[in-house]
């Protein structure tokens, strides 16, 4: 309406510029009830510094850390300024601390390419600009509560972004923001910290020649982002830093927690820790760090420089080099259930034995999944179950018991404090549960001794190397556009999550606009997440569909397929995998009737699997010729040991009706969704499925016969059982 106007001018006399007296009212009021003293702008060394570094939040500390280390080894003086009040912006502070500096970098944690600034950049530089407006008035100065500045007291303004987010933000990044406004620096008025838009050496050579094609098109696009020459530890002195190597959902977050308070309850350290976590995480590799120090630890970033390193993931090496950043004569710990100290040695790749012989690191192993599927007496508890007993192999391999000089006694007494002050709610069962795991994670964790480099370890992958295709993506088309290329998406971002390198993939066109191609969550792979998956006993089975139905992942369909099919599919594979065959499609022709005169001979016990085997023999009895031998050696292969089983709706049915035309079901489980929840097995009232231990064996086996069954047709109509086709219900 009409008076709008007059209500929004009333704010500014009648409001808004009283808020500035009020604050600072507040912030005294603050100071005397608290002692905590703020201002609208705090400062750091800055009065006799000649550059600054701007901004707010937790990049302030971090920057203090950087500031006091470029003062004592290069003699650089930087000051920091806290911008801890951004509205009303602090004009009349801002214009005094920043006078006569020679050049003051404004960081902040976000990035507005359309604007002619970034936000606090845009205010410091209109105050400057007031400021300098102001100059040459004796009286009457146009901005009386700022600064008056001559040229020479404006200094140079440098605009940086970094940390969307969370991104981490070494102090490398705040050293190349200073770089940068030195005299010898680059100078560049705005730029990007902690991120590369093209790396130095490429991951693959697929990445390579990527970044060629961005480079040719867009030169100057490297100099957008500025690294600082140095990446110093700036940890306290005394400081304990530990980095866990886990999985998403198995409770790291958790276990470091618990950490954390027991250091701080033992040693009355200041405690820092970092997680990295989200829903996005589950089943991905996922890192935690955490500091402990006898001062407050002011740098606020992931930690490059590590004493100790905890890996509950067995699997770490296979995707990230562990024992990055880990301080000579660190120590480290793996989960492994290997018995033998040799036999976990042998399974850490070569390059990795390398580094931890040549950087004397003692490395120690525990099967913390045992311990706590042993003493866990709610199955659910299992997952952080392992954590605990990985905080007791924590005090017996770390220096952290001789740095406090605890003995064990007193160390287990103050663990049990923490516990008992965490669960004792829960019954004194939860208490002595939990203390059982971290007394038995103290005793079994073993150090290996005897580290020379094995040449039997295998040449397992490490961050380098190409990661195979997800399986399911093997059977996905390549788009005709780059954009909604699921294939290029793997290539430039998929796999780079997968081996928790989230942070690495390029600075690129395609993630500019942030599509992402249908389908990507065929690159999740749920193997690290479960320790236990269904097993289809297929003589069990009566069919009645109630797993597939109730998987909520739908990792468990049933299918049916004709025998000829089933035959065929494992032909085409044997061709695919070792070039031209020659006897063997007329043969399987010709057992095809072999196997199905088999079905009806009823043997107890025998699989459908069993009866194919028993038709080649057969066939190889009839057919002395080393060719089909070596061919049909091949469909063994293939085949393996994939289930099949003649059940009554789909098979007996069928063949009362027309002997020939039973259908063969089959259940297989999806090794990549299935999170191994149970309740396929949970719901099925015929001993059909059960639950197993996974071993590296039992997901290979998972994998070839998914694979196998992503090969063979859809269930043909004529199988198809559904009760009510508007309401979609019905078995099959
Ligand atoms: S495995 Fe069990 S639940 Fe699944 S179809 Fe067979 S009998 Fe039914
Ligand atoms: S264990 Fe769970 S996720 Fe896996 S197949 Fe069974 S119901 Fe599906």
């Amino acid at each position: 309406s009409s008076d709008l106007m007059q209500s929004v001018a009333a704010q500014r006399p009648f409001f808004f510029d009283h808020i500035q007296e009020i604050i600072d009212n507040a912030f005294r009021e603050f100071e005397g009830l608290t002692g905590r003293s703020y201002e609208r702008v705090m400062t750091y060394r800055t009065e006799d510094a000649d550059y600054l570094i701007l901004g707010q939040g937790s990049i302030i500390p971090s920057a203090q850390v950087v500031a006091d280390y470029l003062r004592n080894t290069r003699k650089i003086k930087v000051g920091v300024v806290d911008l801890v009040m951004f509205r009303p912006f602090p004009a009349d502070l801002i214009g005094k601390i920043l006078k006569g500096k020679k050049g003051v970098a404004i960081l902040e944690r976000l990035d507005q390419p359309l604007a002619s600034d970034l936000p606090i950049a845009r205010e410091v530089r209109a105050t400057l600009a007031k400021c300098l407006e102001n100059d040459g008035y004796k009286t009457g100065k146009p901005y009386p509560a700022l600064e008056s500045y001559s040229q020479k007291d404006m200094p140079v303004i440098y605009s940086g972004s970094f940390g969307m987010g969370s991104r981490d933000l070494q102090p490398e990044g705040i050293i190349g923001a200073v770089e940068n406004m030195l005299p010898d620096g680059k100078h560049k008025k705005m730029f990007y910290l902690s991120i590369d838009f093209l790396r130095d050496a490429a991951f693959t050579p697929k990445q390579k020649a990527y970044q060629e094609t961005i480079a040719d098109a867009y030169p100057q696009i490297k100099d957008l982002a500025i690294r600082g020459s140095e990446n110093p530890n700036l940890m306290p002195k005394g400081a304990i830093t530990v980095r866990f190597h886990s999985v998403g959902g198995w409770g790291a977050i958790t276990t470091g927690k618990n950490l954390a308070m027991t250091l701080f309850d033992l040693l009355d350290y200041h405690i820092k820790a970092n997680p990295k976590y989200g829903s996005e995480k589950k089943g991905q590799p996922t890192t935690y760090y955490l500091a402990a120090a006898p001062e407050p630890i002011r740098v606020n970033c992931e930690y490059f420089f590590v004493d100790v390193v905890l890996s509950p993931d067995p699997n770490v090496f296979k995707h990230t080099n562990a024992l990055a950043g880990l301080k000579e004569g660190g120590c480290f710990i793996i989960q492994s259930e290997r018995s033998k100290p040799e036999e976990v040695w042998n399974d850490i790749p070569r390059q990795y034995q390398q580094l931890i012989i040549d950087n004397n690191i003692r490395i120690f192993y525990i099967d913390g999944f045992r311990i706590a599927r042993e003493e866990a007496t709610d199955p659910e508890l299992q997952l952080r179950m392992q954590g605990i007993a990985f905080q007791g192999a924590f005090f017996a391999a770390s220096p952290v018991m001789q740095q406090a000089g605890l003995t064990d006694a007193s160390l287990l007494k103050a663990i049990e404090d923490q516990v008992k002050s965490k669960f004792g709610g829960k019954g004194q069962r939860v208490v002595d549960d939990n203390m059982r795991v971290v007394k038995r994670g103290f005793d079994e964790v073993h150090e290996i001794k005897n580290k020379v480099i094995s040449t039997d370890s295998g040449e397992k992958t490490n961050r380098q190397t190409v990661l195979p295709l997800p399986t399911m993506l093997k059977h996905m088309p390549q788009s005709a556009s780059r954009l909604s290329d699921i294939h290029r998406f793997w290539e430039q971002t998929g796999n780079f999550y997968q081996r928790g390198m989230g942070n690495d993939n390029i600075t690129d066109p395609f993630i500019g606009l942030s599509v992402m191609p249908a389908a990507s969550s065929l690159f999740r792979d749920m193997t690290g997440i479960r320790f236990e998956h269904p097993e289809w006993i297929p003589n069990n089975c009566t069919a009645c569909g109630d797993c597939y139905t109730v998987c909520p992942d739908t990792a468990i369909p049933g299918l049916v397929s004709e025998l000829s099919d089933v035959l065929n599919t494992i032909v085409t594979r044997v061709k695919k995998n070792h070039g031209e065959v020659n006897a063997l499609p007329k043969a399987v022709r010709q057992m095809e009737s072999k196997v199905r005169a088999l079905f009806t001979s009823e043997k107890t016990d025998a699989t459908v699997n069993d009866y194919i085997q028993e038709a080649i023999d057969q066939m190889l009895e009839e057919n002395k010729d080393e060719q089909l031998a070596k061919e049909f050696k091949w469909f063994r292969e293939e085949l393996g040991d994939f289930r099949i089983a003649l059940t009554r709706p789909y098979f007996e049915l069928h063949e009362k009706d027309a002997p020939g035309s039973g259908g063969l079901f089959s259940i297989t489980v999806n090794p990549t969704t299935c999170k191994g929840c149970m309740e396929c097995v949970q719901v099925c009232n015929d001993d059909a499925l059960r639950s197993v231990p996974q071993t590296e064996a039992s997901v290979a086996r998972l994998r070839k016969e998914w694979d196998l069954w992503t090969d063979l047709p859809n269930t043909p109509d004529q199988y198809k059982r559904i009760d009510d086709l508007e309401e979609k219900i019905g078995p099959l």
